[in-house]
């Protein structure tokens, strides 16, 4: 498959489906448009991955198990499909993604948070067990498994989530785009920013190469917001922004199967080879997009008590990346209502990474005419975001 590093290769071309922006939503959807033989180019302001998507943490983490709903079941079936979609991926590439349905751990340290786990956990018995599978959110005085936390953090005790996971985000970018370069429909182009698109005459401008594109889907991250916005110029608010994350990785001797930590925000992954990642801050207004400060140390010193055995562990890299938050907080996906032939693919959060294979395929599916085979919760629908942007 051929490969453009220089926009001056992208002179003539055209594509049925251009996807703008290589992050996980970006990959995913170029990964199913090769299933689907949909001529495609997908292009990256800059290096694939190089976005949020290039970040530490990975936590897969699922919804609350109580009040059921449209977004949670496409989040359950989301969070089983992925353990699949991995598989294939890992047997096609030979590479690891870093995936293990490790579970989690959150400790309880109020009397009326255990009152409330408890009723979670009946939840999860029937809401959790679906399709042939059971998983639980146990309840117990002491942590399922022992040099991990704290055992004092959980003053009124544990719970422990069978259904969370994580994956190395880094591992998985690469294993995906190992698939796509050995795809026959798929070409990709670094270092080449989506400028002008017109959806109804079918042109893009790829850094000053204007291109013929079929469908286009916007899968930029945080970028996709503005991007977006130029399609309902008269709308009162923007569709999205973006909410700056840091996060640490630490080397430490721990178990890799280790569930994930999460208090409060406080999220602590271990990953195979020693690897423990620790997130994130969560900041609405930041000078400098990429760089870390200050604000990591409370996360690291918190990490650090929970988990014991992380007290002297040396951190090997400090991150901060640019998460996609839409106006609605929900995933933005789907045809534009008025331009038949633009799509989006952002929104995803803080859960793109258990997500976004789901999102790809609802998007890729409704391009080639195909039904999904599964609903796309109606929240998630860009005509959803626009509306709720133009009150
Ligand atoms: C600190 C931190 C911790 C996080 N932890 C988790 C977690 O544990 N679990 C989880 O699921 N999620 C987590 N997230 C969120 C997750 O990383 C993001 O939601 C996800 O990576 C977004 O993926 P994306 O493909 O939408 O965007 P991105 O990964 O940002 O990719 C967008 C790409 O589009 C490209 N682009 C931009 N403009 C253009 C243009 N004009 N033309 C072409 N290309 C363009 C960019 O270069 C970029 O590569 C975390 C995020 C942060 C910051």
């Amino acid at each position: 498959m051929p490969q453009a590093d220089s926009p001056a290769l992208l002179s003539g071309q055209s594509a049925d489906l251009l996807i703008a922006g290589g992050g996980i939503m970006g990959l995913w959807a170029a990964v199913y448009a090769e299933r689907l033989g949909i001529d495609t180019l997908l292009i990256d302001a800059g290096r694939i991955g190089g976005g949020a998507s290039g970040g530490l943490l990975g936590a897969l983490m699922p919804h609350m198990p109580d009040k059921w709903n449209a977004k949670k079941q496409f989040q359950f079936d989301a969070l089983l499909s992925l353990e699949t979609e991995i598989a294939a991926l890992e047997a096609a590439t030979g590479l690891s993604a870093g995936y293990r349905r490790s579970g989690r751990i959150i400790p309880l340290p109020k009397p009326h948070l255990k009152t409330i786990a408890l009723r979670h956990s009946a939840d999860a018995e029937v809401n959790w067990n679906q399709q042939g599978r059971a998983f639980h959110w146990h309840v117990s005085d002491q942590p399922a498994v022992s040099g991990w936390i704290d055992p004092a953090a959980g003053g009124s005790g544990f719970v422990h989530d069978t259904l969370a996971a994580r994956v190395a985000p880094r591992s998985l970018v690469s294993a995906l785009r190992a698939f796509l370069d050995r795809a026959r429909h798929v070409r990709i182009a670094e270092m080449a920013a989506l400028g002008s698109l017109d959806a109804e005459a079918g042109t893009a401008e790829i850094d000053g190469t204007r291109m013929s594109v079929g469908h286009c889907i916007i899968a930029a991250g945080h970028a996709s917001f503005p991007i977006l916005q130029r399609f309902n110029p008269g709308l009162p608010q923007p569709l999205g922004q973006p909410v700056k994350g840091q996060a640490a990785l630490l080397k430490a001797d721990i178990d890799p199967a280790f569930p994930v930590i999460f208090r409060d925000g406080l999220y602590i992954v271990a990953h195979e080879g020693g690897h423990v990642a620790i997130g994130s801050t969560s900041e609405n207004s930041f000078a400098d997009p990429h760089g870390t400060d200050d604000q990591l140390e409370p996360l690291i010193a918190a990490a650090r008590e929970m988990a014991p055995v992380l007290a002297d562990a040396p951190v090997v890299e400090r991150w901060a990346g640019l998460r996609p938050k839409a106006i609605d907080r929900d995933p933005m996906v789907g045809r534009h209502p008025d331009h038949p032939r633009l799509h989006a693919l952002t929104g995803g959060f803080k859960v793109s990474f258990g997500l976004a294979h789901r999102l790809a395929e609802w998007v890729t599916r409704e391009i080639a005419g195909q039904p999904a085979g599964f609903d796309l919760p109606d929240s998630f629908a860009l005509s959803s975001h626009i509306t709720a942007a133009s009150r």
